[in-house]
């Protein structure tokens, strides 16, 4: 299965993500963990996206298209991927779209997690992920079964830099500017599927679950 999932900053597609990945065994592709993982470990990469990031800004599209490609053509994609978080502006989808038809490949689902605005500020607060392996709890929605540990891998949890309710509101302006475009794109070009992201982490899950196995 080769999958893009659409959502507001916060709508729940990293903790969707985990779950599609591990059911149907396929690689889970999120640029902002790559981001992340190149600025903690300060590559030139790292360095160029933080600049961006901290300010609630999209990393240039040159450079994350780049960064999407050289991940597509790892052997692990072969038989399918899952694309979170990218892509995120219509000439993305476009250059996304114009790849895979090179490499004689398509997607097969689109599908998006619906949340209201008024959800965005508290999900993203509230949000604190692991520092070595990426998995995202709440404070409140999803905390974890020891405070500030990682239920998976003992890590320690931490708050994400533009998880600020500045940085958020900035993040949204731009998701409603440069993202949401893509919801007509993809129901113009594609198909699009609608899963209500309101509900419990796993409500949502089940959800997709019968829009995936449909
Ligand atoms: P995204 O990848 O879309 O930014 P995350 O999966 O990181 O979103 O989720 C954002 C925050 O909201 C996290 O703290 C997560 O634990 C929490 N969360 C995710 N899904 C739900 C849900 N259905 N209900 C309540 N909280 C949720
Ligand atoms: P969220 O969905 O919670 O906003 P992500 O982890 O997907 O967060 O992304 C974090 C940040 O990384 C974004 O605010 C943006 O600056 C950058 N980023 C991630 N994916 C892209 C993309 N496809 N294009 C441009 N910037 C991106
Ligand atoms: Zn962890």
């Amino acid at each position: 299965m080769r999958m893009i999932l659409l959502g507001a900053p916060g709508a729940g597609k990293g903790t969707q993500a985990k779950l599609i990945c591990e059911k149907y065994k396929i690689p889970h592709l999120s640029t902002g963990d790559i981001f992340r993982m190149n600025i903690s470990t300060k590559t030139p990469l790292g360095v160029e996206a933080k600049k961006y990031i901290d300010k609630g800004q999209l990393v240039p599209d040159a450079l994350t298209i780049q960064v999407v490609k050289d991940r597509l053509i790892e052997a692990d994609c072969k038989n399918g991927f899952l694309l979170d978080g990218f892509p995120r502006t219509v000439f993305q989808a476009e250059e996304l779209s114009k790849f895979l038809e090179s490499i004689n490949t398509e997607l097969d689902v689109v599908l998006l997690i619906d949340v209201p605005k008024e959800f965005i500020i508290e999900r993203n607060i509230g949000r604190r992920i692991c520092s070595s392996c990426g998995v995202s709890y709440h404070v409140k929605f999803h905390p974890p079964k020891e405070l500030g540990t990682c239920d998976f891998c003992g890590g320690r949890l931490i708050q994400r830099n533009d998880d600020n309710e500045e940085t958020v509101k900035e993040r949204l302006n731009v998701y409603t500017n440069q993202t949401h475009p893509l919801i007509d794109y993809y129901k113009t070009n594609h198909s699009l599927s609608i899963v209500d992201g309101r509900d419990t982490i796993l409500s949502v899950s089940k959800n997709i679950f019968t829009v995936l196995d449909s």
